[in-house]
């Protein structure tokens, strides 16, 4: 079988709560909240993500490098339920 290049998701039981889905749906406002202090980055898809759990094969990031690509989201931490 050769490999699914697209998909390959570590945790497919929690997909739907990964960056890759939400932001797949538009959903902005989580995406944005469990990405602005990111510290783990999607090895399948690049997207960002503060927990490992949320991203489908976390891959932690050297430093804290939300400053420069991400700092529209930092003020929306009061958005976070
Ligand atoms: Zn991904
Ligand atoms: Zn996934």
């Amino acid at each position: 079988m050769a490999e699914d290049s697209n998909k390959i998701c570590k945790d497919i039981e929690s997909h739907h709560v990964h960056l890759c889905t939400l932001t797949e749906e538009g959903r902005k406002e989580m995406v944005a909240c469990l990405s602005g202090r990111a510290e783990y980055k999607c090895g399948n898809c690049g997207a960002k993500a503060n927990f490992a759990t949320n991203l489908c094969d976390p891959v932690q990031l050297p430093e804290i490098d939300w400053m420069g690509d991400g700092a529209d989201n930092i003020n929306l931490e009061g958005h976070c339920r």
